[in-house]
């Protein structure tokens, strides 16, 4: 629960003794409680009241990271439940899905596709935040192998903990992948492998209690970075999952629902209700999103839509003025052409 200003102060050695970098320690208490201080900035702290500090200070949903070669894609941090109230921060991670039973050149060749997705929205560059690869009975290493041919995004690892195993192999030390999914059968080897490679950790439940024994299981196992996978997967039943997460993280600062959601529209099959789906998870509280198909006439509306839904309401999107900046030619898939997104259009209208 956040502390006011004053309640901070009285847990303060209230000596103004400035080594803070603050004239006085009401000063300080101040910034704590606007969360523009970190606690330990306070050399005087004693155990109990840095314990406390810290705890009020944890956000209330916290921030989950996937980062690979530079890149990533981040979820959580969140404090409002509409954006009205004050503003979105981070836009949910649009992650696309490939299976280890497809042949390595079919996987190269969807995530190079991909992977060379950009559109400039109002001096923004749109992009894919990154893949899933999914254990389906194939070899795994390889598939993880033929997706870092292809791309060096953030990535999501899914299936049993023995095929993780040797994908995670696969990748370089720094990266910070999130495995998926723990449940009551493997959790235990799923909080060893998160562990031991820095990974975060997606928790998959059908029930609230369920999900909450899970989560209290893989934190009291040293998991730091838990990620919340519903099973729900028909669009009220997801809205119904993901509302009530958050709305039990924020308004009654309920811990095991602190974290950020994964969602998968590409479960369906279906690719336009896939779509409807991923436009439902970002518009209520996905915080990373797995979709199967990648047509970029799909893909752009939902990036815009995630733009427009995480900008701050207050200030409306701008271009500054100025000479055209640097019309470098993209990376474009082969046989793209100028009216590539217009013709994508088109052939769905057709189809519908
Ligand atoms: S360092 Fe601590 S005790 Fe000193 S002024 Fe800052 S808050 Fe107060």
């Amino acid at each position: 629960m956040a502390l006011t200003g004053i309640q901070i102060y009285k847990l303060l050695p209230q000596t103004n003794c400035k080594d803070c970098g603050y004239p006085t320690c009401l000063a300080f208490a101040m910034k704590l409680a606007a969360k523009q201080e970190e606690p330990e900035k306070c050399p005087h702290l004693s155990d109990e009241a840095k314990d406390t500090l810290m705890a009020a200070a944890r956000p209330p949903v916290q921030l989950v990271a996937l980062k690979s070669d530079g890149y990533q894609a981040q979820a959580g941090g969140e404090t409002v439940m509409h954006r009205h109230e004050k503003r979105f921060f981070n836009k949910p991670g649009l992650l696309l899905r490939v299976y280890d039973s497809e042949p390595a050149d079919a996987i190269k060749a969807k995530v190079a596709e991909a992977e060379a997705f950009v559109v400039d929205y109002v001096g923004m560059d749109l992009v894919v935040d990154g893949f899933v690869v999914q254990a389906d009975g194939g070899d795994f290493a390889a598939a993880v192998s033929a997706v870092r041919a292809s791309s060096k995004r953030p990535l999501v690892l899914a299936g049993a903990p023995e095929a993780l195993k040797a994908g995670l192999a696969q990748l370089g030390e720094d990266e910070t992948p999130m495995l998926c999914c723990a449940n009551a059968d493997n959790w235990e080897a799923m909080a060893a492998l998160a562990k031991a490679h820095h990974a975060a950790l997606a928790v998959e439940a059908g029930t609230v209690d369920d999900m909450v024994a899970l989560v209290q299981k893989v934190e009291g196992a040293g998991v730091e970075s838990v990620v919340l996978a519903p099973k729900q997967r028909t669009m009220h039943g997801m809205v119904i999952a993901n509302t009530v997460i958050r709305r039990m993280a924020l308004k009654k600062n309920f811990r095991p629902f602190g974290y950020p959601i994964l969602s998968f529209p590409g479960d369906v099959g279906d690719p336009d209700r896939e779509a409807a789906l991923a436009a439902t998870a970002i518009a209520k509280y996905g915080g990373f999103i797995v979709l199967d198909h990648f047509d970029p006439a799909a893909w752009y509306p939902l990036l815009v839509m995630r733009e427009n839904l995480y900008t701050d309401p207050q200030k409306p999107i701008q271009v500054t003025a100025g000479p055209v900046r640097d019309q470098q030619p993209r990376p474009r898939r082969p046989g793209a052409d100028d009216d590539q997104l217009q013709h994508h259009v088109l052939r769905r209208r057709q189809r519908g």
